[in-house]
């Protein structure tokens, strides 16, 4: 048994205790009916028998021709015994004539086992008979158990988007799942294309499942939920069946909401994996797909919401199924205080917390990292029997989730968030104080994924790629690690090689395929069969000078808006996110 089909054996079990509870009924019963029938039980020869009842240690003897048996009880120097001897059909006369003499009062009895007998062997083969009965039959066809969840109706949750806090962007992508449900009809009158499936993708506990769940009790429609980690079962077939099962479930209550939680768990790309479990799997993604298809063309009012942290992991063709992916990351400051807000309401919390700091020292903490903060200082109170939450109970509560949390890389260092908040803010700056780059409109230090920060920006009117357009984006991208230099001199970091990536995409495209390079009007693909070398040198020429302009003229640009950039950087330690407003309010007209 290999150990992840071992580990699979334990989430088994674990999500059946009961199977646990029977087998240790069956380990009772037969040890309790092995211990009944421990007086001695004998099996006599013909001499052993004659020389027992002969010495007057047989006290009862039942006797059946039919099956030529004689059995009873006796006892001896070692206490009492039950016996049991088969005879010859030859010896049945002497044996009669024995019988007689010592033991007068024998009965002839129709065949028959003891009670004891029955007890050891029946009942625990009875109910092992049971148990495999019931294992294989929800095993092969998903039986039993799937149907008596299938009896228990899915619920409309009872909250909905006003129990989530820094989820305002995500929110208003979610609600247009809300608006087809509470009205399919009229997507279906506009010929509009319904949200059907939703990819919610981000680290855990940032409150996926809480949004999904939050969706249905907005639409007020039941809630189907599974963890895709169910389907994933030791027996080949389950997971399909399970899926099917699902599937028909939520179209039976249909508007509804399906909800699978950890879908990489079975959306891995196809034959990525290796070991076993890997048919099972696909067949379980096959049927997923199917049932995905299945309810789109019968135009069934169901959204199917998944949940991951590893979009890139996922199968294409699942990937496709699913129309919209949201974002759902760690929450920016005020996001967090909202969340502490929201928890606190749940407990009996002193007037005059100071929720404001405690966000502000919060940083790298998920939603449920602050649920469980307000639990703890929760169980702080009660223990030091304080009638209410107050400060020093969220305090305590704090140092302990910080010491204990197990992604402590998650919470940056003072350190790192001045770096990452100069090199976004020089992104920034260098953005905005072109008019021909794309518009800065939204710029964040809250971790996410592999990168400290990010800067969103909205492309201009007009779509086409103007050499102006192309220099102004190339500063831009450089504007990071001008601005890092400025705080940390030659001790430059690693963060910039993301841009650097994307500049020298840029670039290259720039020489060779937009003509804007040394080698003028000229188009070269991509896996272009091998250069002339003069070629290939003169695009690195231009794409080294391109991208040297392009970080002196970022370098020109933080230090000539130096206030500018300081304030940014400021104003993002403070409040981690600012949005297109915010960041004219703070950069002021320092515009050029
Ligand atoms: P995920 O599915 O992303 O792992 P969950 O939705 O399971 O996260 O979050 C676990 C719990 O943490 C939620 O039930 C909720 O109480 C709390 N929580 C998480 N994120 C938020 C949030 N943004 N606002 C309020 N509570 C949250
Ligand atoms: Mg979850
Ligand atoms: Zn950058």
């Amino acid at each position: 048994m290999g150990e992840s089909r071992l580990r699979r054996l334990v989430a088994f079990l674990r999500r059946r205790p009961w199977l646990l509870v029977v087998a240790a009924g069956i380990v009772v019963v037969s040890v309790v009916a092995v211990f009944a029938s421990r007086e001695r039980t004998v099996t006599f020869t013909e001499t052993e028998f004659m020389a027992a009842l002969s010495s007057g240690a047989v006290e009862e003897v039942n006797i059946s021709p039919n099956t030529r048996t004689v059995w009873g009880t006796g006892h001896d120097e070692e206490g009492a015994f039950t016996y049991r001897y088969r005879y010859l059909e030859a010896a049945e006369e002497s044996l009669l004539a024995q019988l007689r003499v010592h033991a007068p009062d024998f009965r002839v009895q129709p065949p028959q086992s003891s009670a004891a007998d029955i007890a050891a062997t029946l009942v625990p083969l009875a109910l092992l008979a049971f148990v495999a009965w019931f294992v294989v039959t929800r095993a092969r066809s998903g039986g039993v158990a799937v149907s008596a969840r299938a009896t228990r109706p899915a619920d409309v949750p009872d909250f909905g988007f006003e129990r989530l806090g820094g989820l305002d962007e995500a929110i208003v992508e979610v609600s247009e799942v809300v608006d087809f449900l509470s009205d399919p009809e009229r997507f279906e009158r506009l010929g509009a294309k319904p949200p059907r499936g939703v990819l919610l993708e981000g680290p855990p506990g940032t409150g996926k499942t809480a949004l999904a769940r939050a969706a249905a009790a907005e639409a007020k429609v039941p809630f189907f939920a599974v963890s895709a980690s169910e389907f994933v079962e030791m027996f080949v077939g389950v997971g399909a069946k399970r899926v099917r099962d699902l599937f028909e479930r939520a179209a039976k209550a249909a508007p509804a909401v399906i909800f699978i939680d950890e879908i990489d768990a079975v959306g891995r790309r196809r034959g990525a994996a290796v070991g076993n479990g890997n048919e099972e799997r696909e067949s379980t993604l096959n049927q997923l797909l199917t049932e995905i298809d299945g309810f789109r063309s019968n135009r069934q009012p169901i959204v199917v919401m998944a949940a991951t942290n590893r979009s890139d992991v996922l199968d294409p063709a699942l990937l496709r199924r699913f129309t919209r992916h949201i974002h759902v990351g760690l929450p920016d400051r005020a996001g967090r205080q909202r969340i502490l807000e929201i928890h606190l309401q749940n407990v009996k919390a002193a007037p005059g917390i100071d929720v404001a700091s405690l966000a502000a020292r919060t940083v790298g903490f998920s939603g449920s990292d602050l649920e469980r903060l307000v639990n703890e200082a929760a169980v702080f109170a009660a223990r030091t029997a304080d009638s209410q939450v107050t400060d020093d109970h969220l305090e305590a509560a704090f140092d302990r989730i910080v010491l204990g949390l197990e992604r402590r890389s998650a919470v940056p260092t003072e350190r790192d968030r001045r770096i990452v908040a100069y090199h976004e803010a020089g992104h920034t700056i260098c953005a905005y104080v072109q008019p021909d780059a794309d518009r800065p409109h939204k710029v964040s230090v809250v971790p996410r994924g592999q990168a400290g920060g990010v800067t969103h920006f909205t492309p201009p009117e007009g779509s086409f790629m103007t050499r102006r357009r192309a220099l102004a984006s190339l500063r831009a991208m450089m504007g990071g690690r001008a601005a890092e230099e400025i705080l940390l001199g030659d001790d430059i970091t690693s963060g910039a090689a993301h841009d650097f990536a994307s500049a020298s995409q840029l670039a290259r495209e720039m020489v060779t395929n937009y003509g804007m390079g040394s080698l003028g009007p000229i188009f070269i693909h991509d896996q272009a069969q091998p250069l002339a070398p003069e070629t290939a040198r003169r695009i690195e020429e231009d794409v080294a000078r391109l991208l040297s302009e392009a970080l002196e003229d970022a370098r020109r640009i933080v230090t000539e808006h130096r206030d500018a950039l300081e304030r940014l950087v400021a104003a993002l330690l403070e409040e981690e996110t600012l949005d297109e407003e915010r960041i004219a309010e703070v950069i002021g007209d320092a515009a050029a």
